[in-house]
């Protein structure tokens, strides 16, 4: 714990949201969970928790703000950003802090600007001046911009994907603010880009990221002027000039070493891009699979086309029927994004039989699909999430109905894009996950850890627009691998200035 020798203020919030921009439904106030002041304290999540637990401990003032969750979807529109940006500012007008922790996603795309985050933080920076420190806390999903590093001090990502980490990296700024406030730390960034996605493999507990995170660790290990190496593996719907794989490294005070490091990081990604590659089943496979093996039911399946969790709509059904035609007597549960079809079967009630068109109401090219069923449970749709990734934090679905169809599929049809990467989503809605052979979560990583024990993970190839496939999507400005071909990057290191 770093020690204080002056009574500090600290302002602190949080605005995270991960912009999907081929989804088209708008991110506004509405779907966003929202909280001001001392609510913010009272159960934070995340890099919040971390960040504000630390500096309670410390003996550090907090000035909470406010905390506005999006989780994943469409882009932001841009008059709620701009409203919470000068919210923000205001506050920081009126506490004058000595110091400013955020947590952010890195992702923020709003409907004017791809770079949400390089406009707070420069706001924020000619606001205060160079000498309050700025430190803030990311998802390693970020699309990391010059303008985001060079207009804070302090800006760092978690380490795991599933990410499991994000209290402590919401510690590890909270640290280092109070290292930099008592003048043990000068904080110098520097970053090298490589310009390509993965278009697959992006755990980083196994493969190549393995192995590039296990050198990042070596490298910090042999410097200690190293105080932090975050390795971003930028969103893949995010279209910006210069989108890539991000390595920065932030030392005490420059280094001769760090420039090297980190292009020696970045120039990895490159070697190894061939790797990058997800083994995916189709839908008839996955189906198969839950069919010869009664042993590991329930299986989990995650739908990686529609992966709310990436900011698609979650308004798929190819699973939905797939299961209703294909596969009679699989008993299981398939959430899906239908504000209309969610008023209709709350307002016919608990007990009453209903046909409805359910699902595609948002992303293009999908089919919806009539299906009949009794309605067995209504809710707010609101729920705490239980497993470790997001431990704690409130997850909103709006108003939600359970439709029992063919008496074994139960369809969760929610108002908002759900998180169904934690359990509690299907069991706050009274669904008994034993008793089924495969529950579908919209989600590519943070359900195998939040199902881990509870159900058997497996991966199905979907279409949508929460999975990368090369030449599917136009790109107006990124220019990256295996989009366009690229020879062979120069890649080079860029020291950031705060
Ligand atoms: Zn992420």
């Amino acid at each position: 714990m770093p020690e204080i020798s002056k009574p500090y203020r600290i302002l602190v919030a949080a605005f995270g949201h991960e912009a999907n921009r081929l989804n088209p439904r708008l991110a506004d106030e509405e779907l966003f969970v929202l909280e001001r002041g001392q609510d913010i304290l009272r159960a934070p999540a995340g890099v919040l928790k971390g960040l504000t637990e630390t500096l309670v401990k410390a003996g550090v003032t907090i000035e909470p703000v406010f905390s506005a969750s999006g989780g994943a979807g469409g882009l932001v529109d841009h008059h709620f950003y701009l409203r919470m940006r000068e919210e923000l500012l205001d506050a920081v007008r009126r506490i004058k802090p000595d110091a400013i922790g955020l947590e952010l996603h890195g992702a923020m795309g709003t409907t004017e600007t791809p770079d949400a985050e390089g406009d707070l933080l420069q706001a924020l920076r000619r606001l205060v001046g160079p000498t309050v420190p700025i430190g803030v806390g990311l998802d390693l999903h970020g699309h990391i911009t010059p303008r985001m590093l060079d207009n804070s001090d302090i800006c760092i990502a978690c380490k795991e994907n599933p990410h499991s980490d994000f209290v402590e990296c919401g510690q590890k700024v909270a640290e280092l603010l109070i290292e930099q406030l008592e003048g043990r730390l000068r904080p110098v960034t520097i970053s090298a880009r490589v310009p390509m996605i993965l278009p697959g493999a992006g755990e980083t507990g196994s493969g190549p990221l393995a192995e590039i995170h296990a050198k990042a660790r070596e490298y910090a290990a042999m410097h200690s002027s190293i105080k932090d190496i975050s390795i971003y593996n930028v969103f893949r719907f995010t279209d910006d000039d210069e989108i890539g794989q991000v390595v920065t490294i932030l030392s005490n005070g420059p280094s001769a070493d760090t420039p090297s490091i980190a292009v020696d990081l970045a120039t990895r990604f490159w070697i190894e891009r061939e790797r990058f590659k997800d083994d995916l089943l189709t839908v008839d496979e996955v189906f198969e699979l839950v069919r010869s093996s009664p042993d590991k039911r329930p299986f989990v399946i995650g739908d990686m086309g529609d992966r709310t969790a990436a900011g698609a709509p979650g308004d798929g059904t190819i699973l939905l029927s797939a299961a209703l035609d294909g596969y009679l007597g699989l008993r299981g549960a398939v959430p899906i994004t239908d504000p209309v079809a969610a008023a209709r079967a709350i307002e016919a009630g608990v007990g009453a039989a209903v046909t409805l068109s359910v699902g595609a109401g948002f992303t293009p090219g999908f089919t919806p699909r009539l299906v009949t069923g009794l309605v067995e449970y209504v809710s707010d749709g609101n729920f705490i999430v239980e497993g470790p990734v997001g431990n704690g934090a409130p997850s909103a679905m709006g108003p939600t109905a359970v439709l029992r169809v063919d008496r074994r599929i139960q369809v969760l049809l929610t108002t908002k894009p759900a998180d169904t990467t934690d359990p509690a989503a299907f069991t706050s809605q009274n669904v008994v996950l034993g008793d089924l052979d495969f529950i579908v979560a919209k989600s590519g990583f943070h359900f195998v850890l939040n199902f881990a024990g509870l159900a058997t993970p497996v991966l199905v190839n979907t279409p949508g627009v929460g999975y990368y496939r090369k030449h599917q999507f136009e790109f107006r400005k990124a220019h990256f691998w295996p989009e366009h071909d690229i020879a062979s990057p120069e890649i080079t290191a860029r020291q950031h200035s705060a």
